[in-house]
């Protein structure tokens, strides 16, 4: 099954399909977000809001491990996550995709694994999952690649740090990309994400962005967006064959790898 992350604005992809049911799940790390099923393209598709209802939870609030444990319960294999971020590179402007295909974690105060008691040291050399970005590059208009820099909010960057940012190589800064995409590849599921940029990143605005015109381009690009993800869907191949399926493999010190109750 192939589940939808999203940040505001993609509700309404959930209308497109049929057979809708809405599921909360229990986790060891607390309630999901209420889960919609629908099926589209002949698929059975799982939305999940990032922030809950009506974005009650701010991003460093986000209870990551419940989101991807409960969507790994429902039965995900593979996630489609969307973004919105502030660019850190002129040649990408609002209202313009991104699909990043690596990033930098400047996260510091969040459960970011689900391997506490064991010692497990996940590969991240591709760090989001190949098939799943093609599907979203073959489906829209997208910048293929790019670094994704996760921050930890809920306050913007400062001056300094969008230069060291933009020094050290990112393209785009967001708060909410990490540590989900790992938590997913510990369990093995697949993890690609669509960045939609609201803006410059602060300091490097050719002009200064009322608001109003950011809230105007995420509303713009709305459609496009869940048109974009609605398409990928149809793309996404049916047999899993990539690195996120063995992503246990080797990776845990003295054990076999198997993950726990899943
Ligand atoms: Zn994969």
């Amino acid at each position: 099954m192939i589940g939808i992350i999203g940040g505001t604005g993609i509700y309404e992809i959930v209308e497109m399909g049929e057979e809708v049911e809405n599921k909360v799940l229990q986790t060891p790390y607390g309630e999901s977000p209420e889960i919609s099923l629908f099926k589209l393209h002949g698929k059975t598709i799982a939305f999940m809001p990032r922030h809950a209802k009506g974005h009650a939870n701010p991003p460093h609030m986000i209870n990551y491990r419940a989101n991807i444990y409960a969507l790994k319960k429902i039965g995900v294999d593979s996630i489609i996550a969307t973004n919105a971020v502030g660019s850190l590179d002129l040649s990408i402007g609002p209202g313009d995709f991104v699909v990043p295909d690596d990033f930098m974690d400047f996260t510091r105060a969040r459960n970011g694994t689900f391997y506490d008691s064991r010692t497990v040291h996940v590969d991240v050399t591709e760090p989001y999952c190949p098939n799943l970005r093609q599907a979203l590059i073959s489906a829209g208009n997208v910048v293929d690649g790019g670094v994704y820099v996760c921050t930890e909010g809920p306050r913007f960057e400062t001056p300094a740090e969008v230069r060291m940012f933009q020094k050290l190589g990112g393209t785009v800064v967001g708060m909410t990309g990490l540590p989900e995409a790992v938590l997913a590849r510990e369990l093995e599921m697949c993890y690609a994400s669509i960045c939609t940029v609201s803006n410059y990143a602060a300091s490097i605005s050719p002009g200064k962005l009322t608001i109003d015109e950011v809230f105007q381009i995420v509303e713009d690009k709305r459609k496009e967006l869940t048109a974009t993800i609605a398409d990928a869907l149809a793309k996404v191949p049916s047999k899993r064959d990539c690195v996120c399926t063995e992503a246990l493999n080797g990776a845990e010190i003295g054990n076999g790898g198997d993950s726990e109750d899943l």
